[in-house]
């Protein structure tokens, strides 16, 4: 759903090559079919690097309101298309611009998840099953659960049943469908075999949705303290 207005200014040749850039941009990251809040920007990194940071409090893009009342925490908060970052009287937003670009990491990622029922997850479900297989096998209960600590989900073939870690309620849209096209695939094929992947090819962001979520477990194990800490 890429949603731009068509640029009218310009230079003739800059404007046909920026709207041919465009167009190729739109091509790589379609999805069509029926599933709504399509995938916008795959693998994108919600963390502000320092530099960024830096730059950004330069610009004006992040804006700073010291306070007398705050003691150590720092708070930030969207206004329009900047940040407003709260901090105590005397903090050094540039020294601190890696905890600041962390923290706007994490407000941004948590402003995009969308609140999914079991409801949505099963229509969703039923929608990839629908756009990517249509083979008149059908998932008969797809539900998160509390209970998968590592793994991501699973599916029952017999039952066509799927579950999905609640984990997952917190990646990108496109990550999820991912998971629930690799589960329905499953309801077809139990193993990883040849045939199982060109199922799952179907949908074309499988493999930057398994980099991923390596990305995500590397992210859960460090955080359980199994590599480095997190420095948190
Ligand atoms: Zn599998």
């Amino acid at each position: 759903m890429a949603a731009e207005a068509p640029d009218s200014g310009g230079a003739a040749v800059d404007s046909a090559r920026r709207q041919n850039s465009r167009t190729n941009f739109r091509r790589r990251l379609r999805f069509p079919g029926p599933v709504r809040n399509r995938p916008r920007e795959p693998v994108r990194s919600w963390v502000m690097n320092p530099t960024e940071v830096r730059e950004a409090l330069e610009t004006g893009l992040i804006r700073v309101r010291r306070s007398a009342r705050r003691r150590k925490t720092i708070a930030v908060s969207r206004e329009g298309e900047s940040w407003l970052l709260a901090v105590p009287q005397r903090y050094d937003p540039v020294r601190n611009a890696r905890s600041i670009g962390e923290l706007i990491g994490r407000v941004q990622r948590r402003s995009a998840r969308a609140p999914r029922s079991d409801e949505a997850l099963m229509s969703r479900a039923t929608a990839l099953n629908e756009r990517y297989f249509d083979d008149g096998v059908e998932p008969v209960s797809v539900r998160w659960v509390g209970n998968q600590s590592t793994r991501f989900a699973s599916a029952t073939s017999a039952e066509r049943s799927i579950r999905v870690s609640d984990r997952m309620r917190e990646v990108p849209e496109w990550v999820l469908d991912a998971l629930l096209v690799h589960e329905l695939a499953h309801l077809r094929r139990p193993d990883h075999s040849a045939e199982f992947r060109a199922l799952t090819a179907r949908y074309p962001h499988t493999e930057r949705a398994e980099a991923f979520l390596e990305g995500f477990s590397a992210g859960e194990r460090s955080a359980r303290g199994e590599q480095r800490p997190s420095g948190e």
